[in-house]
């Protein structure tokens, strides 16, 4: 008789042969030391997302109860890192995909952060709502992009990649959406590509953001842009 645990294992070589990455058989990734649960409804975290954390708690630094907002929070990682980190927080957090919230309120549950999810494209549910912090880890993949065909992307949700567009798309959205969103003084931090730090900082200039700074990954990337209102 074959053991099931040697027939589950085989079944993962075969699908890692293919290609799928390694935290979708598993089920689960590692983010800032903690073990978030994954499934092919949500990207698989990177490394590189870190940095969107660090600035944040930074920003955050001397804010009492600072309320934040993480736009399209997929597995819930910025969210969850953000509650754990910066206790004093109240965090609401959307995703356009309902399978994502469903992931990333199970993530927060089992992690023992408190976080409202929420399902918005974008800002359309949060009417009225303002925020000292707004983050985000959008797709701002280009279509087309031959990234996309590479390292396991085939098999992680296309919506959570790219814009389908010239990869700015969303980045628009979110930049256009905030003033609206943000306290007087609230900062907008996002991630970007590595070719997104310029055009990020013109587009939030142009919408009066203030102080509009690139900063790089810890592989000396671009990586995320902020600016203040
Ligand atoms: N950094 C990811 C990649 O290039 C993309 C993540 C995203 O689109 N938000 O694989």
């Amino acid at each position: 008789m074959i053991a099931p645990a040697y027939t589950q294992f085989l079944e993962w070589v075969e699908r890692r042969a293919a290609g799928e990455p390694l935290a979708y058989l598993v089920g689960e990734a590692e983010f800032r030391g903690r073990v978030f649960q994954v499934s092919p409804d949500v990207l698989i975290p990177r490394p590189e997302t870190e940095v969107l954390i660090e600035l944040a708690l930074k920003k955050l630094h001397g804010v009492a109860a600072p309320r934040i907002l993480d736009l399209g929070t997929g597995s819930g990682i910025v969210a969850i890192s953000l509650a754990l980190e910066c206790p004093t927080a109240q965090i609401t957090a959307v995703d356009l995909s309902f399978e994502a919230i469903s992931v990333a309120r199970n993530n927060a549950g089992r992690l023992g952060a408190t976080v409202d999810f929420r399902q918005s494209d974008w800002f359309e549910n949060l009417a009225g709502e303002t925020f000292d912090l707004i983050v985000s880890n959008p797709p701002y993949v280009a279509n087309g992009d031959p990234h996309l065909e590479l390292n396991g992307l085939p098999f992680e949700p296309q919506m959570a990649l790219t814009d389908g567009a010239d990869g700015l798309n969303c980045i628009r959205r979110i930049v256009a959406g905030a003033a609206a969103h943000l306290t007087p003084a609230g900062w907008l931090l996002f991630e970007h590509g590595y070719d997104q730090g310029e055009a990020s900082r013109n587009l939030l200039t142009t919408a009066a953001f203030k102080a509009a700074f690139t900063h790089p990954d810890l592989a000396g990337i671009d990586r995320v842009s902020g600016a203040y209102l």
